[in-house]
C-alpha cells in the first residue's frame, strides 16, 4: 500500500483544473458555511476564527517528498475538508509551496472571508483563486449556504470586489445552481448584477450532480444551464459533469469493495483510494452513503479521519 499522506491527495483529474494535487489545510469539516449541497456532509465547526489548524511545515515536508518522487500536476490545489482561508498561515504555506515548485497554486474558497484584508493578502499569493457565489441576496444566501451568523452576503460581494481590485491573477467564480432555489429569473438577474460588480476572469456554472448533505437537492438540467450561461455572458461556461458514471452493477461492486475493506480495519480516504485504485470523490460518495445508512462510522486520530464498518 502507498505511504499514507496526511495533507495531500491525488493528483486527481478535475474538470476545472486538469490534473490537480489536492492540499487539505483545515480539519474535517471546519467552515464558515454549511451549504445544503456540500458533498462532505454537515459542517461540524461553523466558525469565522482563523487559526493554525494545520502547520504549513508539515504540509511542505509532504509536498517536498511528493515532488522529489517525480509527481506531475497542472495545479497544486488548496482546498479540502472545509474552508481553507480559515487557516491563519495560508499565506506562509503558499510562499513555501512556491519555493519548492513552479507548479501554479490554485485556491478553492467560498470567498466569505475576503472582506478581511489579511485574508485577501494571503489569497493574492495564489495564481488562480476559485471563489463561490450562489446567491445575489440575503434570503437565498441563507437558504443555500447557511452561513455563520457573522457572514453577510453584502460582505461576501464587497470582499470579492476588493479582491478583484487588488489581485492581478485569475479569478474563476463558481456559481452552483439548484433547481427551484436560485434558478428563477429574479435570482439569476441578481447573481448577474453581482458578477458584473466582481468582474471575474471566468464564471463557471455548476449544479448538484453528486450526492449532497441534504436530501432532495435538485440539479438543473444541462439545457437550462446552457441558457443561463448564455444570459450571464461570454465569460460564463458550464462545468457541471453530467457524464454517466460506470454501470450500476460496476458501482455496486466497487461500493462492496469499499465496505469489505472497512469491515477489515479502519481506513482513511487515502487508504481506500490507494488500496482500491478509486478516485477520492468517488470514495467519498460511497462512504457518505454508508454513513447515512448507519453502516459506517468515522473517528479521528492524529488529525486523520478513519472510517470503519459497524460490526
Ligand atoms: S463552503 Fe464548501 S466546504 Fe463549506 S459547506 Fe459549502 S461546499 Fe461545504
Amino acid at each position: 500500500m502507498a505511504e499514507e499522506k496526511k495533507y495531500l491527495y491525488g493528483p486527481v483529474t478535475s474538470r476545472r483544473l486538469g490534473l490537480s494535487l489536492g492540499v487539505d489545510i483545515v480539519p474535517f469539516k471546519v467552515c464558515t458555511l454549511d451549504c445544503i449541497y456540500c458533498q462532505l456532509g454537515g459542517t461540524t465547526q461553523k466558525t469565522t476564527d482563523r487559526a493554525e489548524y494545520v502547520p504549513p511545515e508539515a504540509i511542505l515536508a509532504e509536498l517536498r517528498e511528493t515532488i522529489a518522487r517525480g509527481m506531475k500536476a497542472d495545479f497544486i490545489t488548496i482546498g479540502g475538508s472545509g474552508e481553507p482561508t480559515l487557516n491563519s498561515r495560508l499565506g506562509e504555506l503558499i510562499d513555501g509551496i512556491k519555493k519548492i515548485t513552479d507548479i501554479p497554486v490554485a485556491l478553492l474558497t467560498n470567498g466569505t472571508l475576503l472582506y478581511r484584508q489579511d485574508v485577501r493578502a494571503d489569497c493574492a499569493k495564489a495564481d488562480v483563486v476559485l471563489p463561490s457565489l450562489d446567491a445575489g441576496g440575503k434570503r437565498v444566501f441563507e437558504e443555500i449556504n447557511c452561513p455563520h451568523k457573522d457572514i453577510l452576503i453584502e460582505n461576501l460581494i464587497s470582499g470579492l470586489c476588493d479582491f478583484r481590485n487588488e489581485f492581478a491573477g485569475q479569478i474563476w467564480l463558481e456559481v452552483l445552481l439548484i433547481e427551484g432555489l436560485n434558478t428563477d429569473t429574479g435570482q439569476i438577474a441578481k447573481i448577474k448584477k453581482a458578477i458584473e460588480q466582481v468582474r471575474p476572469d471566468k464564471v463557471q456554472l455548476n449544479t448538484a450532480v453528486r450526492p449532497t448533505t441534504q436530501a432532495g437537492i435538485k440539479k438543473v438540467d444541462p439545457e437550462k444551464l446552457e441558457t443561463i450561461a448564455a444570459y450571464l455572458g461570454e465569460k460564463c461556461e458550464v462545468v457541471a459533469d453530467f457524464s454517466p458514471g460506470p454501470c450500476h452493477k460496476h458501482i455496486e461492486s466497487k461500493a462492496e469493495d469499499v465496505l469489505s475493506m472497512l469491515k477489515r480495519r479502519p481506513c482513511s480516504l487515502n487508504d481506500i483510494c490507494s488500496g482500491l485504485g478509486i478516485q477520492r470523490d468517488e470514495v467519498l460518495k460511497y462512504v457518505t452513503r454508508f454513513q447515512q445508512q448507519g453502516v459506517v462510522h468515522s473517528s479521528e486520530k492524529d488529525g486523520i479521519i478513519f472510517f470503519k464498518a459497524m460490526s
